[in-house]
């Protein structure tokens, strides 16, 4: 199946008003070109330098979403262009994009990342972290950033329901918090969740974003698909 049938095929099955971000990690930038050229204009990457070069080589009209984890040392690389940075999960780290973003004289969309995931090496503030940054977060000592929503990735599991919970959890969050802390504030309004496999139960609990990557550019090359 090519990238482009892949494209038509998702956005045949999600709604509008849903952001698909193409998820470009380890991929070629000829495989970013033809979803480009197959109409695709949001991407995601998780590493900051890999972000950069290939922001170098497509166009200006491509909106960049980082998504890994991100060391306060390399938010410079991606300063200059990023659009939204899923995975904030400190006040330290938002500190330093709004640092960036003001010497660019820009604003950088953001996301928290939550960690609800079994697997301890997922990443993200706990719903306790979470709720004390909020807490501590003045809007205007923080003028280049926006808190636009929350963010997590579900366990890795065939368990639908267990990740059905967490997709709910994060929406339950995301309700409370919004009441707490950001009231008549229309932009705090996205929910990042669902991936290949999981995004349609992410459909189901609220999604607004949708990050994709398997299912549009098929697995990343690894040297066992090398035929020796
Ligand atoms: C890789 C990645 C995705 C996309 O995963 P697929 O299973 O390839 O769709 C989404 N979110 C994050 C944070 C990722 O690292």
């Amino acid at each position: 199946m090519s990238i482009a049938e892949n494209l038509r095929r998702l956005r045949a099955d999600i709604p509008d008003k849903v952001s698909l971000i193409a998820v470009s990690k380890y991929q070629p930038v000829e495989s970013l070109r033809q979803a480009y050229d197959a109409g695709q204009r949001l991407f995601g990457e998780n590493r900051a330098r890999e972000l950069a070069l290939k922001q170098g080589q497509l166009p200006p009209d491509i909106e960049w979403h980082f998504i890994g984890t991100l060391q306060t040392n390399k938010v410079k690389l991606i300063a200059p262009f990023v659009h939204t940075i899923h995975s904030i999960d400190s006040l330290n780290l938002l500190r330093e994009v709004d640092r960036q973003a003001c010497k660019h004289k820009r604003l950088i969309r953001v996301l928290l990342q939550l960690h609800l995931a079994q697997e301890s090496t997922k990443h993200g503030l706990t719903p306790e972290e979470c709720q004390a940054l909020l807490r501590i977060f003045r809007a205007e000592e923080y003028p280049s950033v926006r808190i636009d929503g929350l963010m997590c990735m579900a366990s890795f599991t065939d368990d639908t329901e267990r990740i059905r919970q967490e997709f709910r959890f994060l929406r339950t969050l995301f309700n409370t918090f919004r009441t707490d802390f950001f009231p008549d504030i229309p932009h705090f309004r996205h929910l990042s969740m669902g991936m290949s496999h999981d995004y349609p139960i992410a459909l189901e609990e609220g999604a607004t974003m949708l990050r994709i990557g398997t299912a549009i550019f098929a697995a990343p090359h690894s040297s066992s698909e090398i035929p020796l």
